[in-house]
């Protein structure tokens, strides 16, 4: 009998890849946990072999019924549905492991932006993560952290390529000159599985994952090379950022003022994601291979302004 993980998020991004390499690997036998079993997503997962439970973070009674008989656990919070109900979401999970006796668990945190900005600027899809590594290892879950790098997929969603007044693209926000790190979230089920197969080295960790660590000006050298037109970064100071307006612009003018100041870089991070996923995908790589969606996007996004 294979050993049992369940993997939370599954039907999103980055429990759908830690689903998916999991599943192709055979090595456990996968459950997630879904809302919604009749999900396109959920349903794709069932027919590549994983056993789908229907159940909530809001629900505890379905998470304890999920985790029966379990040796492994992802966990994943989504912020950005939830938003500070996140933390209530998080501690249900985590009480819920330790009463299972969940041999690892892997909990995709964050740093604690607050801390880095010496109680300054406050992220709290940041925060709330930290926050919830802190009880998880409060309680002394058997655990392993990991700290996902801002996703390359974002180019695609929350942060798609704009036109200025002479018909140039452009992407900006306050990040400046500092480096920042990013990686493909299809790219986390091989770091998240050799985890899961190397528990006495990693259970205890904090693991950064990270594919690629360039500048802004350099991704945007990148888009310009791969889809043959000028892409430029444009700096927006903090400030100027927060005042916007739209949901979430203080929250992520905060995120990238933090990372700015004192984030230098993430190298280290980087080179251990590769150890542990020789298959992450540099920028170049992923934006060869999904120029046909970004092309697409770029036009929707044009012909709405
Ligand atoms: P996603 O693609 O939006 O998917 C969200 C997942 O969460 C779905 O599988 C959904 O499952 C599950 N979910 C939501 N509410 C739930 C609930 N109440 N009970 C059980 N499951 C629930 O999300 P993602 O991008 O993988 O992860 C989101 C998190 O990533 C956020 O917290 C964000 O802060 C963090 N993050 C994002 C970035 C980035 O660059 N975008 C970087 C670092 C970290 P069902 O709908 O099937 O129930």
């Amino acid at each position: 009998m294979k050993k049992i993980i369940l993997v939370t998020g599954a039907t999103g991004a980055q429990g759908g890849s830690v689903a998916r390499v999991l599943l192709d690997n055979k090595k456990f036998a996968v459950r997630i946990l879904t809302r919604n079993v009749q999900s396109q997503q959920a349903q794709a997962l069932a027919a590549a072999g994983a056993e789908i439970v229907e159940g909530d973070f809001d629900d505890v009674a379905s998470l304890q019924r999920a985790l029966q008989g379990v040796y492994g656990v992802f966990g994943v919070t989504n912020f950005w549905e939830h938003f500070e109900h996140e933390f209530r979401q998080g501690k249900n999970l985590i009480d819920a492991v330790k009463l299972a006796g969940v041999e690892h668990f892997i909990y995709s945190s964050l740093k604690d932006y607050n801390a880095l900005s010496g109680g300054t600027l406050s992220v709290p899809h940041c925060d709330i993560k930290a926050a919830l590594r802190n009880y998880a290892k409060e309680l002394q879950v058997p655990a392993t952290f990991t700290e996902v790098a801002f996703y390359y997929e974002n180019f695609l969603t929350f942060f798609p390529l704009q036109k200025d007044e002479q018909g140039s693209l452009f992407f900006g926000f306050p990040q400046g000159d500092t480096k920042l790190s990013m990686f493909s979230a299809e790219d986390l089920g091989g770091v998240v599985a050799s985890i899961f197969d190397h528990p006495n080295e990693y259970i205890g960790r904090t693991v950064g994952v990270v594919a690629e660590d360039l500048t802004c000006a350099e991704y945007a050298q990148i888009m310009s090379k791969v889809l043959e037109r000028e892409v430029y970064f444009n700096y927006i100071p903090r400030d100027v950022y927060a005042g916007f307006g739209f949901p979430g612009a203080e929250e992520l003018a905060n995120m990238f003022e933090v990372q700015r100041l004192y984030i230098p870089n993430r190298q280290l991070d980087l080179i251990e994601s590769y150890g542990l996923n020789p298959n992450m995908q540099r920028f170049e790589s992923w934006l060869k291979k999904h120029k046909a969606t970004f092309v697409g996007r770029i036009s929707e996004q044009l012909a709405t302004v």
